[in-house]
């Protein structure tokens, strides 16, 4: 690299045109310091002639029945304070070659008032609509600030203006949308042409992209709309291709600098354990198993991701690969998101091993449970009992993290629903042995723009068949009118057996939210409804012993119903708890639904999930998952809940209820991307850019088997981005 650009662009901001000391300071702020940063601040849109209207145009159009968005760009006439019962009202009117039109606001009136000032061009964008006057009116619209050398410009040669986002830092230091742009297109030209490449040439040619000073250039200020996609598309491929090359290299590293324990099958232990299962496996179960027992048995270490739906059986999947561990003399840990999990699986997991020594005297298999609000000797017990080798099964929630838990020693980290730790946290339960095998579960699908990115040093397990013996959850929606119905029902099922859990939104009353609450609703339903049945309560807020109390009453049938919050949300396993009631259902999640709904339906009894929601919400049956792909956006938006509810209502398959929430939430959002250790995402959409996903994949990838070290002259520039620019991520591509 040509240092003397690279000193160039390395100078302070401070020493750009009309910046200096004090908006350098500010600039500081936000994370630019040197003029290369600032180069690399872009615009969050653009303004481009094609999607600007005069206000008689905008008229005609909402006239005639559009209600998109649209630009208008136009001069402040003058300002208007409105009073009305008590209230005060902004209105500021404009006016372009065309006509007027005014813009109205409702809240934060002396902010806008000051916000404007007369003769100010003005490009204002939102829904205009048409009021009671008959004038065109926007309704606290958004609105950028240009000068009248660029309204002239942009009007008569079409020049496109790009639009900043002003962060208050950069306000309190008086740079504004007219400051910044000037200060940003004096850097643009005098300095972007120091930008030197940071893909290799080969690359770049074969890939048809623009150099990087020319992206540069046309993603601030596009010579035509044609060029600002060329840029974008360059600066999309280099984010992917540096996130893969990351992803490779944390997988090459993964396979040749970590040595594994390469287990054997010693003795009958696992196939004794197969015999003393009350049922037997599905061939999805029997089919990881083999992926599992290949990786642990392999000298590489295991990083595995094993996905399978609510229900599936993932648990006795991750016991059986603990059994391989143990039977080589390893110790096994198993990381539950929330205490009642961690402790289930305690319970279940040591009347197995029960069953398991009846049969294999040989191994006496002990467990450990680590959890927050243990008592301190208890605590002290377990954790000498880990270090000195006395137990082999490890279970615990996040106080597995804790430096005072010492593994004598680990072979195998289990952490079961992966999507609530981050990859940060799998390292930390990874470093505490010698290279573990490391397994991760989850229930919801990794759609595969995911699986090839953020999660692309993972290999992936799939069950996708549940046990034989389900019945498919009936769900229904119904609205609060039908609550008293739903109880009948309920007291009815229970003569037959059925144990039922009411679920709620909310611990307790709040004066903030209009949400119905558990313990509110525990009080009054055992002395109403339910008085003949016996009611438990449980929820967040209580202590642990209580909690674990609660639900060993209600797997021992002490209880009828089970009255509570999203503690049981994920992983509960009570097979004749067959009826979930989940109240105000529109204020969940879609993938939380789902795991609420899987709480159910685990044995061969029919099992129901009745989502309550309000009424009118409640008939809204129109908008299922079949009719998202001809909603608008605006549309999906107002009818979100709704859309959610009927999911659910139509798919008992949690692979489509993932597709849908996908499209209502995008993936950062279900999986945690910015937790993954890679670099976040800017410039691509992890749904819409598959085939520059896999393009860039095969490149990085083919790249760095080819030269692991980066050694090549071709790819020292690659080597040398990296540690400028990644070199936080690079860490975790490291590995160890
Ligand atoms: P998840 O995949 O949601 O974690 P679990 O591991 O909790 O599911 O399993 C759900 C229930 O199904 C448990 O009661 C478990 O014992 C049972 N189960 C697991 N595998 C089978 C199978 N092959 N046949 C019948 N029941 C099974
Ligand atoms: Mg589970």
């Amino acid at each position: 690299m040509n240092s003397q650009n690279q000193k160039i662009l390395l100078q302070s901001v401070q020493y750009l045109k009309s910046v200096g000391p004090k908006r350098a300071e500010s600039f500081k702020q936000i994370g630019i310091n040197t003029i290369r940063e600032l180069l690399f601040y872009f615009p969050s849109r653009h303004l481009d002639r094609s999607t600007v209207l005069t206000a008689a145009k905008a008229y005609g159009y909402v006239k005639g029945g559009y209600d998109g968005e649209v630009t208008i760009i136009a001069k402040v006439v003058d300002r208007e304070k409105i009073h009305f019962r008590k209230k005060e009202l902004l209105k500021i009117h404009f006016r372009d070659s065309s006509g007027f039109f005014e813009c109205v606001w409702f809240h934060g009136t002396k902010y806008f008032y000051s916000a404007f000032k007369e003769d100010e061009i003005i490009a204002i964008s939102s829904k205009p609509e048409i009021n009671k006057y008959g004038n065109l009116q926007f309704v606290h619209p958004d609105f950028d600030r240009i000068t009248e050398e660029e309204s002239n410009n942009f009007l008569h040669t079409g020049k496109i203006i790009p639009f900043y986002r002003i962060p208050k830092e950069l306000k309190k230091g008086f740079i504004g949308d007219l400051s910044l742009r000037r200060i940003i297109s004096f850097a643009v030209e005098n300095y972007a042409d120091h930008l030197e490449e940071t893909l290799p040439s080969e690359i770049v040619k074969q890939n048809n992209l623009i150099v990087l000073s020319d992206a540069v250039k046309n993603y601030h200020f596009p010579e035509s709309k044609e060029k600002f996609e060329e840029a974008k598309q360059r600066f999309k491929f280099e984010e992917l291709f540096y996130l893969e090359i990351l992803v490779a290299l944390r997988k090459y590293n993964y396979q040749t600098k970590l040595i594994g324990n390469e287990m054997k099958i010693k003795t009958s232990l696992v196939s004794d354990f197969l015999k003393v299962l009350p049922f037997k496996l599905t061939n999805a179960q029997l089919k990881v198993l083999g992926e599992i027992k290949n990786d642990m048995l392999s000298k590489y270490p295991m990083n595995r991701l094993l996905q399978g739906d609510v229900g599936s059986g993932k648990t006795i999947v991750s016991l059986i690969a603990a059994l391989i561990a143990i039977d080589n003399g390893f110790q096994a840990v198993l990381m539950a998101p929330t205490e009642i999990l961690a402790d289930q699986h305690a319970k279940t997991i040591s009347s197995l091993m029960k069953k398991l020594f009846s049969i294999n005297k040989e191994h006496k298999i002990k467990i450990s449970l680590i959890i927050g609000g243990q008592k301190k000797s208890e605590r002290n017990e377990e954790l000498s009992n880990i270090e000195l080798n006395k137990v082999d099964i490890i279970i615990g929630t996040h106080a597995l993290f804790e430096e005072t838990v010492v593994f004598n020693n680990l072979g195998l980290v289990v952490i079961d629903e992966q999507h609530r730790f981050g990859v940060k946290q799998r390292g930390l339960l990874q470093s505490k042995g010698k290279t573990p095998d490391v397994l991760v579960m989850t229930a919801t699908p990794i759609p595969r723009t995911i699986s090839m990115t953020v999660y692309g040093d993972l290999d992936v397990s799939v069950i996708d068949e549940m046990p034989i013996n389900r019945k498919p959850v009936i769900t229904v929606l119904r609205g609060e009118s039908k609550l008293p119905d739903i109880y009948k029902f309920i007291l009815d099922k229970h003569k037959s057996g059925y144990q039922s859990f009411i679920v709620y939104p909310l611990v307790e009353v709040s004066d903030k939210l209009d949400l119905k609450a558990a313990t509110d609703y525990y009080n009054k339903l055992k002395n109403t409804y339910l008085n003949n049945v016996r009611v438990g309560l449980i929820h967040g807020k209580m202590k642990w012993r209580e909690k674990e109390e609660m639900m060993l009453l209600f797997i021992n049938k002490k209880f009828d119903v089970l009255v509570s919050t999203t503690v049981i949300e994920v992983g509960i396993d009570i097979p004749d708890a067959n009826i979930i009631l989940i109240n105000d259902a529109h204020r969940f999640g879609l993938s939380q639904l789902h795991q609420l709904r899987g709480r159910v339906g685990r044995s061969d009894k029919q099992a129901y999930c009745i989502l309550v929601t309000n009424d009118s919400l409640a008939s809204k049956q129109n908008f299922g998952e079949l009719e998202l792909d001809y909603l608008s956006t605006s549309q999906i938006e107002k009818y979100k809940a709704a859309i959610r509810l009927q999911t659910l209502v139509k798919n008992v398959d949690g692979f489509k209820v993932a597709e849908v929430d996908l499209k209502l939430r995008g993936p950062g959002d279900i999986f945690g991307t910015k937790q993954s250790g890679f670099p976040e995402l800017k410039f691509v959409n992890l749904t819409e850019d598959m085939e520059l996903i896999i393009n860039t994949k095969k490149i990085a990838f083919t790249l760095i088997n080819n030269d692991p070290g980066l050694k090549l002259p071709d790819n020292n520039i690659v080597r040398i981005n990296l540690t400028n620019y990644y070199s936080e991520n690079l860490k975790y591509a490291e590995i160890g």
